[in-house]
């Protein structure tokens, strides 16, 4: 059986299953492998960005296939673009181009309002253009490879979980100060320079604000991995931008089928949307799963989950999580939620346990 190993143990980065599963990211620590965004911005972007959006999308795929060259061959050792000499116009700067358009038609999220988010309008998450902070730190509590983790919480979500442990933030868009996208640089710059390993994007949830989080790395020079903590309810168009400059996903599996999802997040056709888009992570990047285990939800979604990733992500960690409580609307309202109104029971958690060993999927007890 193996497990993550507690923050406060060197003993972390011996496990071979950790170093295999997060090589990269390791790398990029040890500063001989470079953060993605980094190389995003040694690729020249050729086409005008006053193109169409559709021309646009399809320069993205060319330099996408160049991108993933490039990176094999920085990564093998070949000898990065200087930093005298990056293009006037790269890929970074597509992807920040690309990203203004869908706020004018928001579908960052699988909501796919489509307002003008430009123009004042808000959709579903209540978000206008600007990004708002409510808090950054060094967060010690996330998974043991991560910490210290440069986690930065922007307000709002594109989600509606009943049992939200984080409702504070994630039901009001008003919270928390805005940032500019040079304001969000030197706040990861600073975070790394405190001894981060790592600029965690989370919430709420950071889809919304993916436009701001893209374009503050223009601003941003340190080698340092970039982490998406989210729900993954992302767009296909998002998640073309993400996979880029994303280095490690850190996404969020609820739900085992889509009837849960709708009734305790209000999120449709889950099952296809998330799924999708963890694979996608798990093509671009190195990936630790986190599944909050929910009272009564073993069969119907821990269990299906655990079997899915371990058919389709064989490769990836899992952090089983047991800390569930009844929180926001199922707290104040029991009776309308009485499947997840109590705590995991043990019985329920050796159940989830054994199955995940069974399907020797790594998986950590502690979170
Ligand atoms: S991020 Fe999602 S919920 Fe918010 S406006 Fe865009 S599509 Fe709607």
């Amino acid at each position: 059986m193996w497990q993550f190993l507690r923050p406060d143990s060197s003993r972390v980065w011996k496990d071979p299953e950790t170093l295999r599963r997060l090589r990269r990211y390791r790398g990029i620590i040890d500063n001989h492998r470079w953060a993605k965004y980094l190389l995003c911005k040694d690729l020249e972007c050729t086409l005008s960005l006053d193109a169409s959006t559709h021309e646009l999308w399809e320069h993205h795929a060319l330099l996408s296939k160049r991108f993933a060259e490039y990176v094999r061959g920085i990564d093998l050792g070949k000898v990065r673009v200087s930093q005298n000499d990056l293009p006037e116009t790269s890929f970074l700067d597509l992807k920040i181009e690309i990203a203004g358009r869908i706020l004018q038609n928001c579908h960052f999220c699988e909501r796919s309002c489509g307002v003008d988010r430009t123009s004042g309008k808000r959709g579903w998450c209540k978000l206008g253009k600007d990004s708002r902070v409510s808090s950054a730190f060094l967060h010690t509590g996330e998974e043991a490879p991560l910490v210290p983790s440069g986690t930065i919480f922007f307000a709002s979500c594109c989600f509606a979980c009943v049992f939200c442990q984080n409702q504070d933030i994630s039901t009001d868009p008003e919270c928390g100060n805005v940032v500019r996208p040079s304001e969000l640089a030197a706040l990861a710059e600073s975070l790394h320079r405190e001894g981060a390993l790592n600029i965690n994007y989370v919430g709420g949830d950071p889809i919304p604000n993916t436009h701001t989080i893209v374009s503050s790395m223009r601003h941003q020079t340190a080698n340092v991995t970039q982490l998406w903590n989210s729900n993954l309810y992302c767009s296909e168009d998002t998640m073309r931008l993400l996979t880029h400059v994303i280095d490690v996903w850190l996404p969020d599996f609820k739900y085992g089928n889509d009837a849960c999802a709708e009734r305790l997040s209000g999120a449709k056709d889950y099952l296809r949307v998330v799924s999708r888009n963890h694979l996608l992570a798990y093509d671009s990047g190195e990936v630790i799963i986190r599944h909050l285990v929910l009272p009564n939800h073993i069969e119907c979604c821990s269990i299906p989950i655990l079997e899915w990733v371990s058919r389709n992500m064989p490769d990836c960690l899992v952090n089983i999580m047991q800390q569930y409580r009844p929180e926001h609307k199922v707290r104040t309202r029991p009776q309308d939620y009485p499947d997840i109104s109590r705590r995991v029971s043990s019985e329920e958690m050796k159940r989830v346990l054994e199955r995940a060993d069974e399907l020797g999927i790594c998986w950590s007890p502690v979170s």
